[in-house]
């Protein structure tokens, strides 16, 4: 109670301070995002993207100098997935890891009779229960100058986030409503089993077929959709769009058309 009091004033008072205009420059130039967004939403975005400046922790690894450019673009992206909720800034995500390029995991794979066996994988990004989300700068970078493809490393792994906040990592976020609560378990159950079905068959779908993997995956990959192919997502999967409008109280179709800036 005193924490958030606290925290409430903290964010009142960065509030209060005029935006930099450096930060202005980068969202026009850098993110296609915000340009499609109305002026209240915006608004909206530039709070957010102070708070998630201010509040979170960020790292460069592997030698990554973080620029505001990058920071800035980050926490706009995340940010376009929580613009219609009330006062929630990712609180669960305290530290954001920044790679260049696509980076290696050393994982470690037990196999029968005790032996283990280390396999790596190139990753372009990752999100942990109460952890850090992982990601690459130059996958990013290309998602934010470049929208309008389905694709986007942030909205899938803070889409993660938002589905991890009640504990479960099972494409099945805090719902408000019971009547949402029935709606999604027969909709996304049965886009989940037409995705895999397609997938089986090598179909072209719209979303991206990694959304077969698990109701995770699935969850994460029709939030990329959602907000960066919206109009495509609601003429292909209209009650899987018309779902997703009531649980992020957002309604992308309504943007304007992204206007994509080649560097
Ligand atoms: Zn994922």
């Amino acid at each position: 109670m005193l924490f958030s009091w606290l925290r409430n004033r903290r964010r009142r008072s960065l509030l209060a301070e005029p935006f930099p205009p450096d930060w202005l420059t980068i969202l026009h130039e850098i993110v296609g995002h915000y340009r499609v967004l109305s002026e209240a939403d915006q608004a909206k975005l530039r709070a957010a993207v102070r708070i998630m400046l201010a509040e979170k922790q960020w790292e460069g690894c592997r030698g990554l100098e973080l620029t505001d450019e990058m920071r800035v673009a980050i926490a706009a992206l995340a940010a376009v997935l929580i613009l219609g909720l009330e006062d929630f800034y990712f609180d669960n995500v305290q530290t954001i890891l920044v790679y260049p390029n696509e980076y290696v995991v050393k994982q470690e794979r037990a196999l029968e009779g005790g032996a283990t066996l280390e396999e790596e994988s190139d990753r372009l990004g990752e999100a942990h229960y109460r952890g850090p989300v992982i990601l690459s700068w130059a996958e990013i970078r290309q998602n934010a100058l470049e929208p309008g493809y389905g694709k986007n490393l942030v909205f899938h792994e803070f889409a993660h986030q938002l589905d991890m906040l009640n504990g479960a990592f099972d494409g099945t976020p805090n719902l408000p409503t019971g009547d949402l609560a029935t709606r999604w378990g027969r909709i996304m159950g049965d886009e989940y089993r037409r995705l895999q079905r397609a997938e089986r068959r090598g179909q072209e779908t719209l979303l991206d077929p990694y959304g077969a993997t698990d109701p995770a995956e699935f969850f994460a990959v029709a939030t990329e959709c959602f907000f960066d192919a919206p109009r495509a997502m609601q003429r292909v999967y209209p009650d899987l769009y018309a779902m997703f409008c009531d649980y992020y109280r957002q309604d992308p179709a309504a943007w304007q058309e992204f206007e994509t800036r080649r560097d």
